[in-house]
């Protein structure tokens, strides 16, 4: 088999500033050790996240020129509206301008106190609105999908039996929707099954409950069915994600990820009430119904967008990227999560640099010696991000500690990826130098963000 090739060719380029070892260790000192505070022309492959960070295309370009910035009712709300129809057949949508924005009308029309809403694992934007409005958010994966090492297709699925044992224990009057979420981001972007989707949607269907799929990665989802699960090798990526919306009664959508766009986000539903409630106070937080705090040149590239990333080689390449670094990695005795992800590569910190303790960060170990290595950005999703404190205030270590690479779309090609792949090796071989830290200030809530530290020797 020969190269997958990057589908495109570069028509207009953005310079990277490429920085010397002392400016990176001078840059992360200023930044009190914490790599979100290095400002972003300092990284040379930024990893931060793939959340509105894509590459639009010539198709894309050529559509914002067509916004048509009419308040209501203007085409490209119209051409928005069809586009989402035509993948989804759901009846209404809103536009909304990111996807947290949907799941905060959403949870604030349909949760009250006391509620709760399963998922395979909610997202931390979803969990914190549902939390928000004094409902629970509770995650019912499955205990592959727990297991970092074990190597199975669909880890990101829903556990049949907890969702039914949850729903029976609750009670359905506390469960006014159930979610899912493809791909399931904060589980290491693992795709779920279609015959999962399906049965989810059988037992709420039982207890009248109804589903709503966190879309955000419904493409790359998509790609996964056609891939690994029996019956879909023949179907379009379009196709499967149809079926997909079938199962659903409404979906939260993030634009700036499977939407290809830097911003944008949607809510679908078929139910009218929902759709009523969800319009009112849409009105009141974001837009009209018709542009919803986007302007109408964001609904064209969206449109573009969304239809682009359900294209087969599409989706090959952004695959063929994701699996080239985990083969390397695997080949070189790194430890990361498997199988690899649909948008990154979890490296295992814990496992990396054994001799950190797990109160000294290995994940800050880690992503700080990868950005002085060679300027790449990455993040912790371990202790510092999701440690917990017992009744005496004394921190607890999460299970995990991971360092998140997620890869923007269409952005870096294959070079880059081989540079990557020769700074981890570089870290790799030198990991007994890497020191812990220590956090010498931080704020009361999402310290990760703004935390100072110091290494520890
Ligand atoms: C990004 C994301 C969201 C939130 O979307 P924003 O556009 O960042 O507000 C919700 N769910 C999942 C799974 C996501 O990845």
């Amino acid at each position: 088999m020969k190269t997958i090739i990057e589908p495109f060719r570069i028509k207009m380029t953005e310079p990277i500033k490429l920085t010397s070892k002392s400016e990176r260790i001078a840059a992360l000192k200023k930044a009190h050790n914490n790599i979100f505070l290095v400002d972003a022309e300092d990284c040379c492959i930024d990893l931060l996240t793939d959340s509105g960070t894509g590459a639009m295309s010539t198709k894309q370009w050529a559509a914002m020129m067509l916004g048509d910035e009419s308040y209501a009712g203007s085409r490209s709300w119209k051409k928005f509206e069809s586009t989402i129809h035509n993948i989804t057949n759901i009846k209404h949508v809103f536009p909304t301008h990111q996807g947290r924005a949907a799941e905060s009308i959403l949870a604030t029309t349909r949760l009250k106190p006391g509620d709760m809403v399963p998922n395979n694992s909610h997202f931390d934007t979803t969990r914190a609105n549902i939390e928000f409005v004094g409902a629970g958010a509770v995650d019912l994966l499955t205990d592959a999908g727990l297991d970092p090492a074990l190597e199975v297709p669909f880890k990101g699925n829903m556990d049949l039996r907890k969702l039914e044992n949850f729903i029976e224990e609750t009670g359905v009057e506390k469960i006014p929707f159930c979610m899912i979420t493809v791909t399931n981001n904060t589980g290491g972007g693992q795709p779920v099954a279609m015959e999962n989707i399906r049965a989810v949607k059988e037992i709420l269907k039982k207890y009248g409950i109804p589903l709503v799929i966190d879309a955000c990665r419904f493409a790359e989802n998509a790609y996964f069915i056609h891939e690994n699960e029996a019956g879909y090798e023949n179907k379009s990526l379009l196709e499967i994600a149809r079926e997909m919306f079938a199962y659903a009664d409404a979906a939260t959508m993030s634009c700036k990820k499977d939407g290809l766009a830097n911003i944008g986000g949607f809510f679908i539903c078929n139910n009218d009430a929902w759709a009523e409630d969800f319009k009112n106070l849409l009105i009141l937080k974001e837009g009209f119904p018709t542009y919803g705090g986007l302007a109408g040149r964001d609904l064209e590239v969206i449109s573009v967008g969304l239809m682009e990333a359900l294209e087969y080689d599409y989706q090959v390449y952004r695959h063929a990227t994701v699996t080239y670094m985990g083969e390397k990695l695997e080949a070189m005795g790194i430890p990361f999560v498997k199988p690899v992800g649909g948008h990154a590569v979890f490296l295992d910190a814990k496992a990396f640099l054994p001799d950190i303790p797990a109160l000294q960060y290995p994940g800050v170990g880690l992503v700080n010696a990868l950005y002085i290595e060679g300027g790449i950005r990455g993040v912790e999703l371990g202790s510092v991000m999701f440690g917990k404190r017992d009744e005496n205030g004394v921190e607890i270590p999460a299970n995990l500690d991971l360092v998140r690479l997620a890869f923007p779309r269409r952005v870096y090609t294959q070079s880059h990826f081989d540079y990557m792949i020769e700074v981890i090796e570089e870290v790799w071989k030198n990991r007994e130098e890497i020191s812990g830290y220590k956090i010498t200030y931080q704020p009361k809530f999402l310290r990760h963000f703004t935390c100072h530290f110091e290494q520890v020797n």
